[in-house]
């Protein structure tokens, strides 16, 4: 059997600021990875 390599959607954080996505390590991120936003998902 294979598994779906998939990530689930509600893994993806989308920054507001500069429309980055990416899969975070922790639950809830401080800072987007890319432009440092703290308020990314504002
Ligand atoms: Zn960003």
């Amino acid at each position: 059997m294979k598994k779906e390599l998939t990530t689930p959607p509600e893994l993806i954080c989308l920054c507001k600021k500069c429309m980055y996505t990416w899969t975070p390590r922790k639950d809830h991120p401080k800072a987007c990875p890319e432009c440092k936003s703290r308020a990314w998902n504002k």
